[in-house]
């Protein structure tokens, strides 16, 4: 059989079923983009806080970022020539503002691929909550640890299983992993339970991924650890600078053996470059100045709110407590038709579809930020109410 045919084939599937992936042209992080020389509200960026498009906060950091700081590659890995100043100033302040240990990676997936595989052997035990990130996913395939997924969000079921794992003598320990807030569903998780969970199990360790939350939650951006209060209580708790931060990498808040743990243990911050010093520099000062962006967060919120109840009007459940507002009509191909009818009307709403969704669930999925404006989402509304 000719090779190219067989791949050909698989992807003549994926068009019939409506799940065909392709790169789309002249997009980016700004709030209005421009296609076929009409605009379009961007609502499918991750820029929550609208930083990643703000000119005037670009220039202010060239502004004070001399020529001779801005290297453009690392050139190795941290652990060879690469470990620059600007790793080490990030983990700082980073540091003194979670009050514990931090260690940098270059994205969130690299994060989420190594630390698992790192910090487990085949007497631990993972448990993640069925929604987690195909990244987090990857990690724990990559692992030798035993593992369970436990029903999304339900801590009962995650109590059963640590109330039968506790007692097992080949299990020394047991990694529960979570997102607070969910990337598909926009809903969260609840970290006092968990924390008091861990409490009542000696075996437990949390990982908690905040790549939603981080600058999202929290007085001071935090997340949603810093919400509720449990920021030390986290043993991993880990998070990504591609969002909200408008910048890119990753990041993990713990025990400083953990982190030197990761530094001799973790492939993917051993074998890999370390990301261009310049990222790292613009990822700090865009950590200081998102610390004081109290209204901006608090406009979200308020805007968050208003979508879920224009879903809920809609007669549709709103799973969701956060800027990511997951409209769910459940087959693909209907929810590329409602977003291909809101991007003719000037928003640029993206579908998700299965497998990135679980079947029957294909959705819209509304993602807001800092830039959206009530008025925007009176107007979506409408045209959705008058299309379902
Ligand atoms: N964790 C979660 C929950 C995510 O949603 C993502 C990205 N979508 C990642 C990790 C990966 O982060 P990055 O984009 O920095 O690789």
């Amino acid at each position: 059989m000719n090779h190219i045919d067989h791949f050909q084939e698989k992807l003549d599937a994926l068009k019939l079923q409506g799940q065909y992936r392709q790169f789309k042209a002249n997009l980016s992080s700004e709030f209005i983009l421009q296609r076929e020389g009409k605009p379009l509200i961007n609502l499918a960026s991750n820029d929550y806080l609208g930083l990643a498009g703000n000119l005037a906060l670009r220039e202010a950091f060239f502004d004070q970022l001399p020529n001779e700081q801005r290297h453009l590659s690392a050139s190795s890995s941290r652990l060879l020539t690469g470990n620059y100043p600007a790793f080490e100033q990030l983990e700082r302040e980073m540091s003194q503002a979670f009050g514990r240990s931090v260690l940098l990676f270059n994205s969130g997936y690299h994060m989420n691929i190594g630390i698992l595989p790192a910090l487990s052997d085949s007497k631990t035990l993972i448990l993640a909550d069925k929604l987690v990130h195909a990244s987090i996913i990857d990690g724990i395939r990559l692992s030798s640890a035993k593992y369970l997924r436990y029903r999304h969000n339900d801590l009962v079921q995650l109590k059963q299983f640590l109330e039968k794992y506790q007692e097992d003598h080949e299990i020394e320990r047991i990694i529960v992993v979570t997102e607070s807030i969910f990337s598909m569903d926009g809903d969260e998780a609840d970290l006092k339970a968990l924390v008091t969970l861990k409490a009542q199990h000696s075996k437990v360790l949390l990982y908690v991924d905040e790549a939603h939350a981080i600058g999202v939650r929290g007085e001071r951006g935090l997340g949603c650890a810093e919400q509720y209060d449990v920021l030390d209580q986290i043993d991993f708790l880990v998070g990504t600078f591609g969002k909200a931060l408008a910048s890119i990498g990753g990041y993990i808040v713990c025990h400083e053996t953990i982190r030197n743990y990761l530094i001799n243990f973790m492939r993917p911050l051993i074998f890999s470059t370390a990301q261009p010093p310049i990222s790292a520099a613009w990822t700090q000062f865009v950590f200081q100045h998102m610390q004081s962006l109290s209204a901006e967060r608090t406009h979200l919120a308020h805007l968050s709110s208003y979508a879920w109840q224009g879903v809920q009007a809609l007669g549709l459940d709103c799973p969701s407590t956060s800027q990511i507002v997951p409209v769910i009509l459940g087959e693909a191909k209907r929810a590329n038709a409602v977003a291909e009818m809101l991007q003719d009307q000037g928003y640029y709403v993206l579908p998700l579809r299965p497998p990135t969704v679980p079947q029957n669930t294909a959705r819209l999925r509304i993602c807001l930020n800092q830039n959206v404006q009530q008025q925007h989402m009176v107007a979506l509304f409408e045209y959705l109410r008058q299309w379902l």
